[in-house]
């Protein structure tokens, strides 16, 4: 049965363009795809993206939390995958036991995961994150020397990979990346040095994995690129991506209102004259925000969403001569007819940026699968 009769708002995810995409990041890296399918891969279903980027070529998953490293391991989906971020002590138990790679950045952390190790009866396979700038986690680098040792020497510990992230890599000017990327050079080459170079070594996410000029190591990490999405307006996708979301609705009602009629909660809007007004089973608890202004396709054409967004529903005037009815197909991100809203409009009027639009597409939302053969 086609989507429009079964739900009132959906999302159709392309697992071809995530395919696609995994793999021309490579071409272009010239390296291996470390897929980050963290928060519900930005929004697009984890276990159905994960398969999609491994089809695509990808090495690895990534994650930002156990419990989503957890779900790949149910879904039989035994790639190498890694945490990105903090575990919880009680929980390195599990997650060793899972073969699940995992992020320190101090001595208290190795002490912990070896105690995990044994009673798991496993080596943690850990990876050590230096702090080159980003701010947010990581060894200090001048202290990544004498970590590296301990992991190296430590039972029961499989030191696996040494990396770093980037804060600015989406910038034009590439300054500071450039000064994060020496660092990072230079603590890799005092552990080669010393003979403590571990298997994977990563730092480009996707602004820094798809710029020629930048050192893409082992493997790159790829997020929002994976997805077809530009890393920032700066740092714009090369060719060949596809963005794989599309976001859907039906009309729930569409019907004539008279001039001077308030609309929606408080009565933020009034309408002007006779008015044509749809309404469509898309509220905030879907993702869909508050923010004004916002606008949707409706028969190939952008209309104004129009009065306060609800929590489950919201309403847009149709051109005085639409012919738009109950049960047809309205667009809140990607394609109709000849007209396209992309996730980067949306995050304009939100005043936000891309990754936090489709991130913020909740779980209610049911997500349609396309498949490379049946959307080629
Ligand atoms: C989220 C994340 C990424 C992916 O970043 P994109 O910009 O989406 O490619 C890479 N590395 C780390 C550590 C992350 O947290």
């Amino acid at each position: 049965m086609p989507n429009i009769d079964l739900y009132s708002n959906w999302l159709e995810i392309d697992l071809g363009a995530i395919q696609n995409n995994a793999r021309r990041a490579s071409q272009i890296a010239g390296a291996p795809v470390m897929a980050v399918v963290k928060a519900n891969a930005y929004g697009h279903g984890l276990v159905p993206a994960a398969h999609a980027a491994l089809r695509g070529g990808a090495t690895w998953c990534a994650v930002a939390r156990l419990e989503e490293a957890l779900e790949l391991r149910q879904a039989e989906i035994d790639a190498p995958a890694l945490v990105l971020g903090y575990t919880p002590p009680g929980a390195l138990a599990e997650a060793i036991a899972r073969r699940i790679s995992l992020t320190v950045w101090s001595e208290q952390h190795i002490v912990l995961a070896a105690a995990a190790a044994r009673q798991a009866g496993l080596p943690a396979r850990l990876h050590l994150k230096v702090d080159t700038g980003m701010g947010r986690i990581g060894a200090p680098p001048e202290a990544a020397p004498a970590l590296a040792r301990a992991l190296a020497e430590t039972r029961g510990v499989h030191f696996e990979g040494l990396f770093t992230h980037y804060a600015r890599a989406d910038e034009v000017e590439q300054g500071f990346t450039g000064k994060q990327e020496a660092v990072f050079q230079s603590v890799l080459g005092a552990l080669e040095s010393a003979g403590l170079r571990p298997p994977v070594v990563h730092a480009a996410n996707s602004a820094a994995g798809l710029l020629p000029s930048r050192a893409h190591f082992d493997v790159i990490r790829l997020g929002i690129a994976l997805y077809g999405l530009h890393p920032s307006a700066e740092c714009p996708l090369p060719d060949g991506f596809q963005p794989a979301l599309t976001w859907k609705a039906a009309l729930s009602h569409v019907k004539t209102v008279p001039a001077g009629r308030g609309l929606s909660y408080n009565f933020e809007y009034y309408t002007q004259t006779d008015e044509r007004i749809a309404t469509l089973p898309v509220g905030y608890a879907d993702g869909f925000r508050r923010a004004r202004p916002n606008e949707v396709l409706v028969g190939g054409r952008r209309v104004p969403v129009v009065g306060r967004v609800c929590m489950d529903q919201c309403l847009v005037r149709l051109d005085e001569a639409s012919q738009a009815q109950a049960g047809d197909e309205v667009v809140l991100i990607g394609e109709q007819g000849d007209e396209a809203i992309r996730a980067e409009d949306v995050a304009r009027r939100w005043s936000t940026n891309n990754y936090d639009v489709v991130c913020g597409i909740v779980a209610r939302v049911p997500r349609v699968f396309n498949d490379l053969a049946q959307s080629r």
